[in-house]
């Protein structure tokens, strides 16, 4: 005879009437409670039936606490802070640049008041959102004019489609690229109404090859920061100045996609080379399209700048209504502009500027110093080292250079044949902590790379949680 065959689950208002439901339903409110409740009795009926369960486990200060668990884990955030320690410091997966705190300032602002959005505070009439940072760009850049749109992406598909639709547009085939799945600049120009006429080779294409291929139905020619891959050996390309005077003398806008787009050149900071978007205008090119979450440093938006009548063509354009900025995106960008008006402090007060030249010494030193103690929570199965190691700047911002860093570096001290288990459960314990962990794992270790560990002590605070399955 089966003991539990006997059992029966306390009914709804059974475990309801218990003392233990009485804060939850405060917390909660009697509906949340009612419901979860309800679909974890639901959920129990058969394993109840089935003897599973313990006369202990269907008690109803017991089903209260699991209610209890999981509202309180359905009222958790979804959008979720976490500790990146990939590697690499524009994680496009883990939201790019993070803002200084002059941003997070105006972002605040704009949060909780009303604001000169699109109001001219000195005649009193109607603005244009666009004129709030147009002082700030050209001062930086040089350029004429600027419009501002919700993302790079979009910046590229707004003034292809403004300048050149039903016309055909002129790019070199070692530029056709793909960034992060859905970018395909043959797609985009497909989308914007563009007619691709690509020109050259992969690895080389003259200036006479855009030459030859402009026609009639000629629309624009387009250049693109081939950000995510680098094209190395025998190669050919028309500088940009060359390029410009090229479509000038017909007649043709040159629209360059920066990517990236840094406003200083970031050699004087260590930095590997980046086109900078005055030189792209120096050079002669007519419109110039960048990111503003990448080597910019601020919120995500997609700046278009250049010369002033084409700006104007694009902001006319149907489309600009619908892949306008938010307030709060504009509030933060002009905080990030801001502050490029001080170079000397920019590595200091732009977060991602900081952490991209943080001396590899200095991260060392971290690692060395925090190589006991993760050491010791792992215990004896894991071998854990501070090494030197290399990280990336992401986004697409120079694919083949690498930031020198330093690393916990995890191994498993087990066979082989456990190895990757092993690495995913340390993986998985990292991400399950209440501010999640993400390393990389390579060469059968997991690394977690401490050059973007501002918050040392929230990070060494939950490290004791750290549950690591054997
Ligand atoms: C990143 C990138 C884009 C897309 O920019 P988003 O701001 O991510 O939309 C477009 N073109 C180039 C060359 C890029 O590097």
């Amino acid at each position: 005879m089966s003991a539990s065959g006997a059992l029966r689950l306390p009914s709804v208002d059974g475990v309801l009437r218990h003392p233990a439901c009485l804060p939850l339903a405060q917390r909660y409110g009697r509906e949340a409670l009612l419901a979860c409740l309800r679909q974890l009795l639901d959920e129990l009926r058969s394993s109840v039936l089935n003897g599973q369960l313990s006369a202990i486990e269907i008690r109803p200060e017991v089903l209260a606490g699991r209610v209890g668990e999981r509202l309180a884990q359905q009222q958790r955030s979804q959008v979720r802070r976490v500790f990146n320690l990939t590697g690499t410091v524009l994680h496009t997966n883990l939201g790019r640049a993070l803002l200084p705190e002059e941003a997070i300032d105006a972002v605040q602002m704009g949060a909780r008041y009303p604001l000169n959005l699109e109001f001219d505070l000195a005649s009193g009439k109607r603005g244009d959102r666009d004129d709030l940072i147009e002082g700030l760009i050209r001062e930086l850049t040089g350029a004429e004019a600027v419009t501002v749109v919700n993302n790079n992406a979009a910046a590229v598909l707004l003034t292809l489609n403004s300048l050149g639709a039903r016309k055909e547009g002129i790019i070199s085939r070692g530029e056709l690229i793909e960034i992060g799945g859905a970018f395909r600049i043959p797609d985009i120009m497909a989308r914007a109404g563009v007619r691709l006429h690509e020109v050259g080779t992969t690895n080389r294409t003259h200036a006479r090859d855009y030459e030859a291929a402009i026609n009639p139905r000629s629309g624009l020619i387009m250049r693109v920061h081939a950000s995510n891959y680098s094209i190395e050996g025998f190669t050919a390309r028309v500088p940009t100045a060359e390029l410009a005077e090229l479509a000038h003398r017909h007649d043709l806008p040159l629209l360059e996609d920066l990517g990236s787009g840094s406003l200083l050149d970031l050699t004087r900071w260590g930095l590997p080379a980046e086109p900078t978007v005055r030189q792209a205008l120096l050079d002669g090119a007519d419109i110039v399209t960048f990111s503003g979450d990448k080597l910019l440093g601020g919120p995500q938006a997609g700046l278009i700048v250049g010369r002033k009548e084409l700006i104007a063509k694009i902001k006319k354009n149907p489309l600009k209504r619908a892949l306008r900025v938010d307030k709060l995106t504009l509030a933060a960008l002009e905080a990030v502009l801001g502050l490029y008006r001080d170079p000397d402090r920019l590595a200091e007060r732009l977060p991602s500027l900081r952490l991209l030249t943080r001396p590899q010494a200095d991260i060392f030193a971290q690692a060395s110093r925090l190589q006991p103690l993760m050491a010791e929570i792992l215990g004896s199965v894991w071998q854990v080292s501070a090494v030197e190691a290399l990280g990336m700047i992401g986004s697409g911002s120079q694919p083949v250079a690498r930031l020198p860093s330093a690393a916990l570096c995890c191994r498993p001290q087990v066979s082989k044949r456990l190895r990757g288990r092993c690495l995913l459960n340390l993986e998985a314990a990292l991400r399950a902590l209440p501010i999640p962990v993400l390393g990389r794992i390579d060469d059968d270790a997991l690394w977690l790379d401490l050059r973007q560990l501002d918050d040392e002590p929230a990070w060494l605070a939950q490290l004791p949680q750290l549950q690591v399955d054997p």
